[in-house]
């Protein structure tokens, strides 16, 4: 008997061992999928990772449920990163698994699924009855299913292993409500098949659907959506999917049509990977200083794996990048270009297809789950050389013949996960990527993390600098505006300074552009009773809400639960709850007066949340359709607008202030890249930095462009107080239901540490927000010298919680525990 180890998308530290049928024993091998059962009634698709004749003892095992591929899905470098993130950041492979593929190449009991429009039966493919069953299931509901439901909706068991088998064969098609519709490689259209003109056919047509109700809606749709009676220009096509969802008719309907001619149902190519704008294929000529740098990283590629380019913003680093894409593609190789948000992302993907055309594919979670599907399986399906663009989770495409990361904008906080598990850092596991496939990792920032710069000062990594923004374009003027003092003086309008104001404004007034940047979403972050200060909080979270005019609610920004604004203050019954503080919402509102008639654009997670909202934004912006831009964090990434002039950070203090040791280097970081928007080629950018606290070190280094500076004071206060890079942090977090129980809890395995690894172990306290969706939290944190065997420490770290688990310690039922490695 064959057995085989599997992976199971679930936070389960080992991995389980099912039986091969004697029918799959010539199917299963290791990096392919298969189905199995878990639980009593749960099936999930699983990976296999190795084959043994071995029968495992101790427990009955259950054989593999069905297998879905033919060939593996997974290369070999794969699972070895997998376990390797697993391993690094304390979670199990099933976690790393969950985050590696796309949704569509795993199907779970939980699974929403419809059908695929676009999909017909081919005649080689007969459907079994019971995948009859189930289409007609999914067809009759009308709407999207989710496995459990087609079992309840069926009386059917094991759905998931043949819903599996549908959604592989494209009948089926993972359900996303957020997310644009899937449009497949062949998309369907339909015609009316009377010739355009020809009244005779078209009144045959309607002789045809007579009586049939709707088949005559769905006709008269399409002429509508054909504009077919339309005189003088030809019909425009019309989908099937776009029929569908205008008429809410079915398929069936339409194919009823088809038969008695009245319609012709047609398919055409479309291929996603297709560039349709101009490729030119040229590389971008250097400028001296920029073909030096160039020069120096391949000589730093000769000793080194890891090399930082540490360039000022508008430096030229993007277009060294592209030399070196070209280089590595050249020699038949793979490229990574790893960006930290996928706003970044668009005007990126024009520079790189301008010059390398459909070798450019792009990935990220925006994309649906069908269409990440698609171009994992255009990775999977070749070696030949192609650049992919994309956002933390395309380390995980199935490369086969890396032979460059490039990690853009590397001191991103937006690399490291945050939850949930694998709470991973993109840079980090990239190096680790790179060097399985013999790769080389080009770290590109203006602003390098501290931790970044060390290592390369340290000789660990090469270090290439560009010192200058091209062609001689300056640096902008960092004006430090003290808010304090304009409130004093009654120069404040609202959250903008009088300064702030005039520098916008003149902006503005000679046909240039402005970004204002405020860390906050919403419309105000404070709501409070002005006669007994009482705020509203989340019931689930320990966080005051933010006001949104626009839906007019108040939202926790921690679980998204809305609330409505109390007229009447429920403390002390008198109608004066007000709402204080500014965030995006509100900025926009209130400029619109000040700046009229400039235009205003917003852009913040409201404002983008459909597929093709960033790029509809930077689209408008950069064509000039706005004078102004208000935005949160997503305005400071790397953008390239060249008729900016003055960028304005509104509340510079918020990002200071935030309890961290990283809080410095992270305002540091943030001021420069916003101010590196800021500068046109013919006149100086301005800069004006809002603060309450105008004589805080920091600013002279900003304002000066001193990154070198900055460094030397960061690092000093770094190595005196034992932090990163000098130490490594690992936070424990500890959640449970009950508070008692969560502290009793979190001072045992706070002293168990303690017991083991001394002073290193800090805590427990509360963290800033102390309860998140009814969960209390406590912090424990580890200081541990670079030089110590992680491994051991984390190894101890499990056992001992583990041990606290197996002593039967009550409050340890129901608390979770989780881990976060080289937080950030
Ligand atoms: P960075 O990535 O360092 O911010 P970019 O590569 O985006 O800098 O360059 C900034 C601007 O200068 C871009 O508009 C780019 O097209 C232009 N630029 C930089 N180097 C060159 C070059 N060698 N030839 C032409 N344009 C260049
Ligand atoms: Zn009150
Ligand atoms: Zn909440």
């Amino acid at each position: 008997m064959l057995y085989a180890e599997v992976i199971l998308p679930l936070p389960l530290v080992s991995t389980f061992t099912y039986s091969v049928p004697e029918e799959f024993c010539a199917l299963v091998k290791p990096g392919h999928r298969v189905v199995v059962q878990f639980g009593k009634k749960k099936f999930y698709t699983a990976i296999v990772v190795s084959l043994t004749n071995e029968k495992p003892q101790g427990y009955e095992v259950k054989p593999i449920s069905m297998t879905l591929d033919e060939e593996p899905i997974l290369r070999r470098p794969q699972l070895q990163l997998w376990q390797w993130v697993a391993e690094y950041y304390l979670c199990s492979v099933g976690d790393v698994f969950k985050a590696a593929l796309p949704a569509g190449l795993k199907v779970e009991s939980e699974t929403f699924m419809e059908l695929n429009p676009d999909y017909e039966e081919s005649a080689d493919a007969r459907l079994s009855e019971r995948e009859a069953i189930i289409l007609q299931t999914l067809d009759h509901a009308g709407k999207r299913m989710s496995v459990a439901d087609i079992e309840k909706a069926t009386g059917l068991t094991g759905v998931s292993v043949t819903a599996a088998r549908l959604l592989d064969s494209g009948a089926l098609v993972i359900s996303e409500k957020l997310v644009e519709r899937y449009t497949s490689r062949k998309v369907t259209y339909v015609k009316v098949s009377a010739r355009q003109g020809d009244a005779d056919a078209l009144h045959k047509a309607f002789d045809a659907v007579h009586g049939a109700k709707k088949q005559e809606q769905m006709l008269l749709a399409l002429l509508d959506m054909s504009g077919h009676t339309r005189k003088g220009s030809e019909p425009t096509e019309v989908t099937q999917s776009a029929l569908l969802e205008r008429t809410g008719l079915t398929q069936p309907i339409l194919r009823a049509m088809a038969t008695k001619g009245v319609v012709e149902i047609y398919k055409k190519e479309i291929n996603r990977f297709r560039h349709n704008g101009m490729v030119t294929g040229e590389l971008p000529v250097l400028s001296d200083v920029q073909s030096a740098a160039l020069a120096q990283i391949h000589a730093s590629w000769r000793e080194k794996d890891v090399t930082l380019l540490h360039g000022v913003t508008s430096s030229g680093k993007t277009e060294l990048y592209i030399h070196l894409i070209d280089f590595v593609m050249r020699q038949g190789r793979q490229v990574l270009y790893l960006v930290p948000e996928i706003a970044l992302t668009t005007q990126l993907t024009r520079r790189l297809q301008r010059v390398f055309g459909d070798k450019v594919v792009i990935y990220h979670s925006k994309f649906s789950d069908n269409e990440r599907v698609d171009i994992y399986r255009k990775v999977l399906g070749g070696r030949e050389p192609m650049v992919v663009v994309g956002a933390r989770s395309s380390l995980f495409l199935p490369f086969a013949n890396l032979g460059m990361v490039v990690v853009d904008e590397e001191h991103e906080t937006s690399y490291k996960q945050q939850d949930p598990a694998p709470r991973y850092n993109g840079r980090d596991t990239a190096m680790v990527l790179a060097r399985m496939h013999g790769a080389k990792t080009l770290l590109g920032s203006a602003t390098p993390a501290v931790d970044t710069y060390y290592k390369a000062k340290e000789g660990r990594y090469g270090l290439v600098e560009l010192k200058e923004r091209y062609s001689g374009v300056q640096l902008p003027e960092i004006e430090v505006v003290d808010t304090t003092n304009a409130r004093k003086q009654g120069a404040m309008k609202g959250a903008l300074a009088e300064r702030t104001i005039s520098y916008v404004r003149d902006a503005v007034a000679d046909g240039n552009q402005s970004i204002l940047f405020l860390n906050r979403r919403g419309y105000a972050p404070v709501a409070v009773c002005k006669m007994c200060a009482w705020t509203p909080k989340c019931e689930h979270c320990d966080v005051s809400l933010t006001y949104h005019k626009r839906i007019d609610k108040l939202v926790c920004h921690y679980c998204g639960t809305p609330y409505p604004l109390p007229t009447v203050c429920p403390a002390c019954k008198e109608p004066a709850i007000e709402v204080h503080g500014y965030g995006t919402e509100r900025m926009e509102d209130e400029i619109a007066e000040v700046f009229a008639p400039a235009r205003i654009l917003r852009m913040d997670l409201d404002t983008t949340r459909n597929k093709d909202g960033y790029e509809n934004i930077i689209n408008e912006f950069s064509n000039g359709k706005a004078d102004i831009l208000v935005g949160t964090q997503m305005v400071t990434k790397g953008l390239d607008f060249d008729r900016v002039r003055t960028v304005a950070i509104v509340n510079t203090d918020a990002i200071l202030n935030q309890p961290d040791f990283r809080s410095t280097e992270r305002a540091f970081n943030m001021i420069s890249q916003v101010a590196g928007r800021a500068g046109r080629r013919d006149t100086r950018g301005t800069v004006a930095v809002q603060t309450r606290e105008p004589s805080h070190p920091l600013f002279q280094y900003i304002r000066a462009h001193d990154y070198a500076g900055y460094y030397e004071e960061e690092i000093e206060e770094r190595r005196k107080f034992n932090y990163p890079p000098f130490t490594r942090l690992i936070y424990i977090y500890l959640k449970h239901r009950d508070r008692a129980a969560l502290d009793e809890l979190s001072v045992a395995y706070g002293r168990r540490l303690r017991q083991l690894f001394g002073t290193r172990v800090f805590g427990p306290e509360e963290p800033n927000v102390a309860r998140v969706q009814t969960l209390y939290i406590r912090k424990l944190m580890l200081k541990i010298e670079v030089n110590a065997s992680m491994k051991k420490v984390k190894d101890i770290m499990r056992a001992t919680f583990e041990e606290m688990h197996a002593s039967g310690m009550p409050a340890v039922k129901g608390a979770i525990v989780y881990y976060d490695v080289d937080p950030y």
